[in-house]
């Protein structure tokens, strides 16, 4: 603990209701005590339950990617006489050109673009058919997700195998710019096919998620609506005033997996500070810091941050841009892309089973 500084309070979130019997020592803090609560996220799982939703991740974006090509290739292979789909590189090059303007360049607005669109709406989930477009004996289209569940065709319950693919189609979907999956939302962007996964990954428009630590909590909506849903909802989350503040979490012994959330309020935004108990290796337990803000990725990029551990002429240092809650903390963790240290680590910075990490945010200039 670093004895000349202000102690200031911090707490985690509340509890999911998990709490282990052995979270009971008391120290002379009170209530900064944290809760041991089950782990949530396996180490194998990437990305929390809560993420799960409609958008998108950029795995499973890129999954999809994958196998469209591949379906794409086995098509090929089936058909050789046949020509592949327009090559792709071409084609998004010329998309990326279209699109980076507002709206694109396709004219989103005209009745017509749209009548035309609407030709490429699957039956089942309402999303766009995009290439590889395959149909059904008679003529039905239908998404290539949704096809990978279905056993027959949703429109006529006629076989939707063998595959039969339907290049004219294939050919009119790259010739129109489709809107994005949030448009209702607010993005007015138009896109090339190959180019909206990838964009909807990142799109501002996305719902955010709630940024607290774990899965327990569904909420989603838009950023500003994230603060005043932490108020409500996740009221015991402490929030502290300034730049430069220190994050004393307690009880860092507790057993288990265990996580201490506190506010940081500076620049006029506000910032999450998360620290994180977890078994990423088995048996062996690591602690991760990071720092979201609560914003998006592009006025994260206008901040940097500093967490320190600091005592017993000892001294452990991370910087770098805090991460929007857009991008949430499973995935920093998972990459070892925050302040990360095992319990040896920490029991040399800590004071009495409580850690003191110094967390300093700064602007920095474009
Ligand atoms: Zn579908
Ligand atoms: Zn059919
Ligand atoms: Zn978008
Ligand atoms: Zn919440």
């Amino acid at each position: 603990m670093c004895p000349a500084r202000p102690q200031r309070r911090c707490h985690r979130r509340p509890s999911p209701g998990r709490a282990l019997p052995s979270a009971g020592p008391s120290p002379g803090g009170g209530s900064l005590r944290p809760v041991a609560a089950a782990r949530w996220w396996a180490p194998s799982a990437m990305s929390r339950p809560s993420s799960a939703g409609p958008p998108a991740s950029k795995p499973c974006a890129k999954q999809q990617q994958q196998q469209l090509q591949q379906l794409q290739q086995q098509q090929q292979q089936q058909h050789p006489l046949q020509q592949p789909g327009p090559a792709p590189a071409t084609l998004s090059a010329a998309g990326s050109s279209s699109s980076s303007g507002p709206g694109g360049g396709g004219g989103p607005a005209s009745p017509q673009h749209h009548e035309l669109t609407s030709l490429f709406e699957c039956p089942v989930c309402f999303d766009y058919v995009l290439p590889p477009i395959l149909q059904c004996q008679a003529g039905h289209l239908v998404c290539n997700p949704c096809r990978q569940k279905l056993s027959c065709c949703p429109t006529c319950r006629g076989a939707l195998t063998p595959s039969i693919r339907n290049l004219a189609m294939e050919k009119v979907a790259s010739a129109v710019l489709f809107p994005c999956k949030y448009a209702t939302t607010g993005c007015s962007l138009t896109l090339h096919h190959t180019e909206k996964p990838d964009h909807e990954d990142i799109c501002e428009y996305r719902p955010y998620s709630c940024p607290c630590p774990g899965a327990s909590c569904k909420w989603q909506g838009s950023l500003e609506a994230v603060m005043s849903h932490l108020m409500h909802a996740h009221k015991s989350i402490t929030t502290l005033q300034g730049e430069d503040i220190v994050f004393l979490a307690t009880d860092i012994n507790l057993p288990g997996a265990v996580d201490w959330v506190m506010m940081q309020s500076c620049f006029g935004h506000h910032f999450m500070l998360v620290l994180e108990k977890q078994e990423k290796y088995e048996g062996h337990q690591q602690f991760f810091a990071i720092v979201l803000l609560i914003g998006t990725r592009k006025q994260a990029e206008n901040f940097a941050y500093r967490l320190e551990l600091n005592g017993n002429r000892r001294r452990l240092t991370w910087e770098a841009t805090p991460r929007s809650i857009h991008d949430g903390v499973a995935s920093a963790i998972m990459n070892s892309d925050c302040l990360v240290f095992d319990t040896a680590i920490a029991h040399l910075f800590a004071d009495n089973g409580n850690l003191g990490i110094n967390v300093t945010i700064s602007t920095c200039c474009p």
